[in-house]
């Protein structure tokens, strides 16, 4: 391992993840002066302007502040479901890939995974994995992902949500949205963020990704939901006190975030293109937001190459490398980054 001050000095762009950006001066300064209670009360003013501020842009009731993403999508599960049903998700939903199993060993469900050709399941399919034999596990919710993180970060259409949410009204089923990077659909699609998560019963809605917040998760409900999901958050070791110096933060990134992502997007295109003329196999048709997957032999070897170069990326597989962009990636620096990748 390079020690990081050493490999700091040599970055010329991290492109591992969105997660990775630090907090701007905008968001020091608003830290430092956050009025504070304890949020285990309900008593943390910044918390709470926080929760407000994320409910109206979602269209919902309330909201309730996390440490994060991972903590939302499951106390959403813990709240829609009761000991082995099943969730439908889209393949590849980070609900289960990439959350250690918690929704068995917190809320005792299982997944079944419908096809989602770039990320979008098709209504039918949804609707066809629907249980409810006795002879077989119930099922309890359905959960989406938007965008897409495994796919590529793909968007899912306006009609498809409006259709799956038919099926779920007909079934009589929760819908849950993944909406860790909703904002990043929502200008994709360049709409209201409200006219994606208007669709849904809950969402869990991430800060620190492409919005650039340093820590937290808002998941947003009616308000009777939420106050079950204060006992889940809780349990789960969420409840954290004068976390309004990270709301703080929070609001920040929600009011200068938002119209920056385009930028990434543009960034993105530009990179994919780049790769793609170089000769490197990138499916041009699922780069639609802030994420590029491209394949290529002994990923792990090639990152490890262009790390040394200053280029940071992550290997996600044996053949799998992933470059995702946000704000702290600059024309300037995504040039360099090209000229790298590209040699
Ligand atoms: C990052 C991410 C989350 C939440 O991850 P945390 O690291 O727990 O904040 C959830 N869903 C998707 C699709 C994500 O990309």
């Amino acid at each position: 391992m390079t020690a990081l001050p050493e490999l700091q000095r040599r970055v010329l762009a991290d492109l591992r993840s969105d997660t990775v950006t630090t907090p701007t001066p905008e968001m020091r300064e608003a830290m430092a002066q956050a009025p504070v209670g304890d949020d285990v009360y309900g008593e943390d003013p910044t918390v709470n302007a926080l929760q407000a501020e994320v409910a109206r842009l979602t269209g919902h009731e309330a909201g309730l502040f996390m440490p994060s993403g991972t903590m939302t999508n499951q106390v959403a599960i813990a709240l829609h479901t009761r000991r082995g049903e099943e969730v439908i998700c889209a393949e590849g939903s980070h609900i289960y890939e990439w959350e250690l199993g918690m929704m068995a060993t917190f809320s005792g469900v299982v997944p079944r995974f419908v096809p989602a050709p770039l990320g979008v399941p098709d209504p039918a399919g949804v609707r066809l994995a629907v249980r409810h034999s006795i002879h077989q596990s119930p099922t309890g919710m359905i959960s989406l992902e938007n965008t897409h993180n495994k796919a590529g970060g793909t968007v899912i259409p306006l009609d498809i949500l409006a259709a799956i949410r038919a099926v779920a009204d007909e079934e009589d089923l929760p819908l849950h949205l993944d909406g860790a990077r909703v904002f990043n659909a929502a200008a994709a699609l360049d709409v209201p963020l409200a006219d994606i998560t208007r669709h849904f019963d809950t969402v869990s809605v991430c800060l620190s990704k492409g919005l650039g917040a340093p820590v937290g998760s808002v998941l947003v409900g009616s308000a009777a939901q939420m106050r079950q999901a204060h006992r889940y958050r809780k349990m789960m070791g969420g409840g954290m006190r004068q976390s309004g110096v990270l709301a703080a933060a929070a609001l920040v990134a929600l009011r200068d975030g938002p119209a920056r992502l385009r930028e990434d997007h543009r960034r993105t295109r530009q990179l994919a293109d780049a790769l793609a003329n170089a000769g490197y196999s990138v499916n041009l048709a699922a780069v639609q937001t802030n994420i590029i997957y491209v394949t290529l032999p002994d990923a792990a070897a090639q990152v490890a190459h262009w790390a040394q170069a200053g280029v940071l990326a992550s290997a996600l597989g044996p053949d799998s490398v992933r470059f995702v962009l946000h704000h702290q990636v600059s024309d300037g620096a995504l040039e360099e980054a090209i000229r790298v990748l590209t040699a």
